[in-house]
Parts: structure tokens; sequence; C-alpha cells
């Protein structure tokens, strides 16, 4: 499941655009590695999804998958979480940073 806006398709837990094909799909975002359809089902799975994620470090799914950008930073993580009207505050990059360092 997916918010529509301008045309376009967000995937709910990291706000990477995706495809609409990708809707319910039981795929996986190449950005967070959430399921389409299930890890996004409502907003608790997306919370819980998205707090398991941060608290990983961010692990991206696919990196080589030519949809996902080469240089990709916390920074497009702030721009994917505003499609979806999420604010990465300072505070989260900081942990987000700190969980990373420790993979
Ligand atoms: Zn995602």
């Amino acid at each position: 499941m997916t918010d529509k806006s301008e045309g376009k398709y967000y995937c709910q837990i990291c706000g990477f655009e995706c495809d609409e094909s990708d809707l319910c799909s039981f795929e996986l975002c190449i950005c967070c590695g959430g399921e389409f359809g299930y890890d996004d089902d409502d907003d608790d799975a997306i919370r819980t999804y998205r707090e398991k994620w941060f608290g990983d470090g961010i692990p991206i799914c696919f990196t080589k998958n030519p949809r996902f950008p080469k240089y990709w930073s916390i920074a497009h993580l702030k721009t994917q979480l505003a499609n979806i009207g999420f604010n990465l505050t300072d505070e989260m990059i900081a942990e987000i940073e700190k969980n990373r360092m420790k993979r």
C-alpha cells in the first residue's frame, strides 16, 4: 500500500519512490526492504518496521538496483521521508548514525 500524490507512489516505511506495480505486490522495497502489502499493512506495522530499520542502522536492501541512487546518504532519507510526511529529526539522524557505526 502506498500513497499516491502527484502521480507518484512512495514506500510508506521509508518514502522511497516506487512503481505503481509495486503496490501490494509482496515485493521488497529496494531501499528499506519492507514487504509491500505486509510490512506496510497498517500504521502499526509501518512504525514497527521503520523503528527496527532505524535501529539496525538503515541497511539498504538492493543498493545495486538501477533505480537506487548511486550516491545515497542520510540526507536522501530525510527527503524521502518528507514524501510521506515523516519528519526525520536531527536526534533521529544522530541515533541512526550511531546504529550504523555498530554494524
Ligand atoms: Zn521502503
